[in-house]
């Protein structure tokens, strides 16, 4: 039996086994945490590439859970992905980032835009926009970004796009800013850059990483920056750990900058004190 459990494919059934377990009790255990507030909203800062002040920030999402201990959306946001969770706790994350602007702009201290991520999920979705106005009435959407990846629009078929469009400008038009997440990370449709009214370009780590120390490279991500300029949106570059790389994308004309050079997303109080003196 020793033997037996040895070999390689028991291994490998052992491993598949216990994902799926995993799996499973994230399944089991996320309304629960959602009730119990184990999701944490932490904010990384973004820079403005020329001053070098902090002008807001991304909400990250982590999951102090009783059950799993503390955990990165890595671990769990592609399973919430394939059980359809992610609406919900994108809408919850959107609420408590509205809180926090309603908070601030009532006791009076300076009020940065705070972007959070949405789910591709999203668009599918029927009530998408109802939920989104309904939360809208509680505070305005003004000082709040919303961050899509491109994904979000590779849909089957054309009613499905028509549909994701439609969405795009309607939050466009109540107010939230509109930034296109990981650009340059996959099969950019540049027609999207036109059939949305896109605010914001951020540029994709990996582009980042493609552009140290080839010339080529460097050229391309400087063209795709030009390319957010003519179009009038601001460009960011995520993933900036380096002065090196900072120096780089400010002399390609890059307007912002997000990354470990500047800060780890934090925990909400932390990011409050931390405005307090990088603003
Ligand atoms: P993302 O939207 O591309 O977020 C950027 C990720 O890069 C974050 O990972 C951030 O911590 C990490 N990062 C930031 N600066 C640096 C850096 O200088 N170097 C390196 N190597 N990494 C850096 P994180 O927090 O683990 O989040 C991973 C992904 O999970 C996010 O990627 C996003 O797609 C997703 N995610 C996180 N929170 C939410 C959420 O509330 N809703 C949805 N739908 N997705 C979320
Ligand atoms: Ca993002
Ligand atoms: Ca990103
Ligand atoms: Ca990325």
């Amino acid at each position: 039996l020793a033997l037996h459990e040895a070999h390689p494919i028991c291994f490998y059934n052992a491993e598949l086994q216990q994902k799926a377990e995993f799996q499973s009790r994230i399944d089991s255990l996320q309304q629960r945490a959602l009730a119990r507030k184990e999701f944490e909203v932490w904010y990384q800062p973004k820079y403005d590439l020329v001053t070098r002040k902090c002008i807001g920030a991304e909400v990250l999402v982590r999951w102090r859970s009783r059950e799993l201990g503390f955990l990165a959306p890595g671990q769990f946001i592609p399973r919430f992905e394939s059980n359809g969770f992610i609406t919900q706790l994108d809408f919850y994350m959107l609420s408590r980032v509205m809180e926090f602007q309603k908070r601030r702009h009532a006791t009076g201290v300076p009020v940065v835009t705070i972007s959070v991520n949405q789910s591709r999920l999203h668009m599918q979705e029927k009530n998408y926009l109802t939920y989104m106005q309904r939360l809208k009435t509680y505070y305005e959407a003004r000082d709040i970004e919303l961050e899509l990846t491109e994904t979000a629009f590779d849909l089957n078929t054309p009613e499905l796009r028509q549909h994701a469009l439609h969405v795009m400008r309607a939050l466009h038009e109540m107010g939230f800013r509109l930034s296109l997440d990981d650009f340059g990370s996959g099969y950019s449709d540049l027609t999207l850059l036109n059939a949305i009214p896109l605010d914001v370009m951020k540029i994709d780590r990996s582009l980042l990483l493609a552009s140290q120390g080839t010339k080529r490279m460097q050229a391309v991500l400087a063209r795709m920056i030009d390319l957010g300029h003519a179009l009038s949106m601001t460009v960011i570059c995520e993933g900036i750990e380096t002065r090196e790389q900072e120096d780089m994308l400010r002399s390609c004309g890059c307007d912002q900058g997000q990354g470990y050079l500047y800060g780890k997303p934090m925990p909400e109080e932390e990011f409050e004190l931390f405005l307090l003196q990088h603003i």
